[in-house]
């Protein structure tokens, strides 16, 4: 990538299994452009300002409405305003609370999925997803595999993953750092697989059998390790510095090593390992290139693949 883009990021998103940076380039207009990941590539990363409110995304129109005031955020995670964050049925979608808000009984209604992550070879996650973009969100969450096992409105489906979570203890999110500990030590495929079924089958067994008269019971397996594009040259890697926060003017420059989740992983020019978190770079107007010195401030964290962690500067 040589030329030049410039606006907001809304983040970093895997339409048809593939990764890419996606620009709203006319906030006025709502015009988007999407910046394919490759692996090889030159990318430089210019923060040109503070993040602003990039909108809510409508779960149910499945598009993007933009923040009608461009509201400052504080960056990082939080990249909605106060306003768009409880914006139409987006609190549900990202919660599971229903608020009675417009469009929320449609989603609630909507087909979803439940399903079971593997992260590394044995961490298991529940979650839920609309059953039209589950597998962006699992390539999003940068599991290594995932089975998907029933299907149902979204309210049974959430329920039927509460039980999973309280009932069987398997939990519902993993952090960051924990993610990254994980890519050193990726299962194969049919290794995930048996890890899975074995989980699935157990979550059969001990649910009581009321739970399962709502959904319907389905088996569709994806492992998305080839997807990340991180084995070889990233098994050499000792570390990696993980950046969650940006601020202008802070220019990121690397080669793309691969994506895992929402991470973006640079090899820079002083032979250290960058994973940029999307999170991190929502919001804020950069400018895209394909060439660029790196220079970075503030707090980073490093994630070694002996467990350890520690803050940089
Ligand atoms: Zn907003």
């Amino acid at each position: 990538m040589n030329e030049c883009g410039v606006g907001y990021i809304t983040g970093l998103y895997w339409d048809e299994g593939e990764p890419a940076l996606e620009l709203l380039s006319e906030p006025d207009s709502g015009s988007y452009e999407r910046h394919p990941l490759d692996r090889g590539q030159i990318l430089s990363i210019s923060i040109l300002g503070a993040a602003l409110c990039i909108g809510s995304f409508d779960a149910v129109s499945q598009r993007r409405i933009p923040c009608p005031r461009r509201s400052p955020v504080a960056g990082g995670r939080d990249h909605l305003c106060t306003r768009c964050s409880r914006a139409g049925a987006n609190f549900y979608a990202r919660t599971g609370i229903p608020t009675g808000s417009y469009g929320e009984a449609r989603l609630r209604e909507q087909d979803h999925i439940a399903y079971i992550a593997l992260f590394g070879r044995s961490t298991l996650k529940v979650g839920v997803a609309a059953t039209w973009r589950s597998r962006q969100r699992l390539l999003e969450q940068g599991a290594a595999a995932a089975l998907m096992f029933v299907k149902g409105s979204g309210d049974d489906v959430r329920e039927l993953e509460r039980s999973v979570a309280k009932d069987i203890g398997v939990r519902q999110s993993i952090q960051l750092h924990q993610k990254l500990q994980y890519l050193w030590d990726l299962p194969e495929q049919e290794e995930s697989q048996r890890t899975l079924s074995t989980s699935v089958d157990e979550i059969y067994e001990l649910l009581p059998s009321l739970i399962w008269e709502r959904v319907t019971p389905i088996v569709n397996f994806v492992y998305n390790v080839p997807q990340f594009r991180i084995r070889g040259e990233f098994q050499d890697t000792r570390d990696l510095i993980l950046i969650e926060y940006v601020h202008s003017p802070d220019v990121i420059t690397g080669s793309i090593i691969g994506c895992v989740g929402q991470v973006l992983l640079l090899r820079a020019g002083n032979d250290r390992t960058y994973a940029v978190d999307g999170r991190a770079l929502t919001g804020h107007l950069v400018r895209l290139s394909g060439r660029g010195d790196m220079s970075l401030s503030g707090k980073q964290r490093i994630v070694g693949r002996g467990g350890n962690q520690q803050k940089l500067f």
